[in-house]
């Protein structure tokens, strides 16, 4: 029996293991020097020019970065539901409202559309995700935000190095959120880097994430404890000098997919963007599931399903969106499925995942 292809596989190496070493004998352990260095390569890499603060998780970075551009109770944040719950749960930790819209089917983004539609006056920004590291239509957002005089954020938890007419995802918003958890596209363990439009900005996510003080024990704001350790700091930034390798063996493992696959709708990519693949992600219009069994059962290829449950549909957040109808959303969450595309993967083990998806499109015909 072949050996099962995992569907994520974080790369973690010798080089971060002695990053981590050297800051456990340093003796110094918790925010400090590594994080500033962190911030500083990592805002270089990415997003040149905008300062990057580095925080616990890309969820706390989310709610920071809200709460550090003002959101809060009676306003309106535009999400899609065809995410994961940590967007539509940011905003509704700032006591502000989630308001559910939904997706354009060929990239499975915010549909800039349905966004204008559901603009009010309460409405206080737009949280587009740039799904599966695909860039969300940032250019009709950026233009309807500006008209509309709503603020517009980024969640690009997924999509570390993606772009757009060449500029990159973390240059839109008025902050962005990348995640580095271990199954994302370069990690720290956990954590999450926000970068801010402004000095501004960035400075009041460094007040939140450590109780409200810029000095010691003044503290200006009621803040959380939200810092990243010195020791998370040192593995992230092993991992941004190999995060470009990466992305481009994901480009890679996707355009032999792309060329190889039969009988399923490969991702599209829009004109003027840059996919950096988190997930290789196709639909199939019948019977996904079983699909995804034959997969793993008779052919040891590991798929995932991101995201089964619309975040409207969640008990956690429905209550934010009594009888909303969602089709694009709902017709994903039944069709989605993600292959195997982590830079992990042999030729050997891409051979397998068109074997297998081919064999079990074929014998569902
Ligand atoms: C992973 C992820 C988050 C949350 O990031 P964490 O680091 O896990 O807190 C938020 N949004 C999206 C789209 C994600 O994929």
């Amino acid at each position: 029996m072949s050996e099962f292809i995992a569907p994520a596989k974080p790369i973690i190496g010798e080089e971060e293991r002695a990053a981590v070493d050297r800051v456990m004998r340093s003796g110094m352990v918790a925010q400090g020097p590594e994080v500033a260095a962190f911030e500083t390569e990592f805002a270089e890499h990415f997003v040149p020019g905008r300062p990057a603060v580095a925080v616990n998780s890309g969820t706390a970075g989310l709610h920071l970065g809200l709460l550090a551009t003002g959101v809060g109770p009676g306003d309106e944040i535009i999400v899609p539901s065809f995410t994961f719950a940590a967007t539509g749960n940011s905003v509704a930790l700032t006591g502000a409202t989630p308001v559910f819209v939904d997706i354009e089917p060929a990239t499975f983004t915010l549909d800039p559309e349905a966004v204008a539609a559901a603009i009010t006056p309460k409405t206080k920004g737009i949280l587009p995700v740039h799904l599966y590291g695909h860039p969300a239509r940032m250019r009709e957002l950026e233009k309807l935000a500006a008209e509309k005089s709503v603020a517009l954020y980024e969640d690009a938890a997924q999509a570390h190095g993606a772009s757009l007419d060449g500029r990159p995802v973390g240059s839109f918003g008025e902050f962005a959120m990348f995640s580095l958890y271990p199954t994302k596209n370069m990690t720290s363990g956990e954590g999450g880097m926000v970068t801010t439009a402004t000095a501004e900005i960035a400075r009041r996510v460094k007040l939140l994430r450590n109780q409200g003080m810029e000095r010691q024990y003044e503290n200006e704001v009621v803040g959380f404890n939200a810092r990243m350790t010195d020791i998370h700091a040192a593995i992230g930034r092993v991992q941004l000098t190999k995060v470009d390798a990466w992305t481009r063996t994901r480009q890679r493992n996707a355009a032999f997919l792309d060329a190889h696959l039969r009988g399923v709708t490969v991702p599209p990519v829009a004109e003027g963007a840059v996919h950096v693949y988190h997930q290789y992600t196709i639909r199939v219009p019948e019977d996904r599931d079983g699909f995804v069994r034959a997969l793993k059962e008779e052919h040891q290829v590991g798929a995932g399903v991101y995201y089964p449950i619309p975040n409207h549909r969640l008990q956690s957040l429905a209550p934010y969106a009594a009888g909303l109808d969602l089709p694009e959303t709902e017709r994903a969450a039944r069709e989605v499925l993600s292959l195997p595309v982590h830079p992990s993967l042999s030729a050997d083990d891409l051979e397998r995942i068109v074997t297998a998806v081919n064999t079990v499109v074929g014998a569902g015909a």
